[in-house]
């Protein structure tokens, strides 16, 4: 059941707590149940716009406005025993995923600074000012399991593309042909890692028993390549090689003028 237009008054907040454990009243056995489960769970993903989950567990304050601002129950607070931690907001996009709420609710009534609005704004050039933008939220990123994908076996399943919010840039269809038979076909869903906001409506889709899409948290999902792997058709990276160009020169310079002050000027009039 939707809760649109709900608003969050101090007493359902306190309700909220009470459902997130009521750690505040039971003191240090859940409190050191929250420190252990906030250390072995980095599986969480978190409302849209919240900061590097380090900080946000600093910075939650466990008041669950968050929590009783979102019209579709997306979001719950962790409780003892669910391996969350507790107080804090989290979703299971299994269970119920992000809706992506234009005017995303659940943000702007963060007290703490550990959703950031600033991450869910956009500059809008006819407006000139900034304006929300649920599409920039990074709750997590879809991974696809090939293996149980059904998909990828080339039974014809386009639920989740189907399901996603960003139809066509955070999911695509791929198609391919099956070079063994030659006559049949696949048509593969493929995520793109940049444009997909983690919202979970694909995984809360997918039909296969366990789901086959699956959102995982950003750091868990992604990799990174590292500052000396250059792309040399990318715009940024072509002023990064340039960049690199003029200090590794910056450096030869150094280096002769180094040799010169250790005594090594015969070498240096060679050249
Ligand atoms: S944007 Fe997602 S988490 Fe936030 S209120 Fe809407 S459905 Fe809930
Ligand atoms: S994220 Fe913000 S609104 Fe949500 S429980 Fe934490 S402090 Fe409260």
């Amino acid at each position: 059941m939707k809760k649109k237009d709900k608003v969050a008054t101090r007493r359902d907040i306190l309700k909220t707590l009470l459902k997130g454990g009521g750690y505040l009243g039971i003191g240090g056995l859940t409190w050191g149940a929250y420190l252990n489960e906030a250390k072995s769970e980095p599986m969480i993903l978190r409302p849209p716009a919240a900061i590097d989950e380090e900080e946000f567990v600093k910075a939650c304050v466990k008041c669950g406005t968050c929590v009783e601002a979102c019209p579709y129950d997306t979001l719950r607070l962790g409780t003892p025993g669910d391996t969350k931690p507790v107080g804090m907001p989290y979703f299971v996009p299994r269970e119920i995923a992000c809706e992506m709420c234009p005017d995303i609710p659940c943000v702007p009534v963060c007290p703490s600074g550990a959703l950031d609005i600033n991450k869910v704004q956009t500059f809008d050039e006819k407006k000139q000012e900034k304006v929300l933008d649920i599409n920039k939220a990074q709750m997590g990123v879809a991974i696809i399991d090939n293996e149980s994908c059904i998909a990828f076996w080339g039974i014809q399943c386009d639920i989740c593309y189907r399901a996603c919010p960003l139809i066509d840039e955070a999911i695509k269809l791929e198609y391919t042909q099956n070079e063994r038979t030659g006559k049949h076909a696949f048509l593969r869903p493929v995520v793109d890692n940049a444009v997909c906001t983690g919202c979970g409506l694909c995984e809360n889709a997918c039909v296969t028993e366990k789901a086959s899409i699956r959102v995982l948290p950003r750091t868990l999902a992604t990799g990174k390549a590292g500052d000396h792997y250059i792309k040399g058709w990318d715009k940024e990276d072509e002023k990064r090689m340039k960049e690199k160009e003029g200090e590794e020169q910056q450096e030869k310079v150094s280096d002769k003028a180094l040799e010169y002050l250790n005594g090594d000027w015969e070498d240096l009039i060679d050249d």
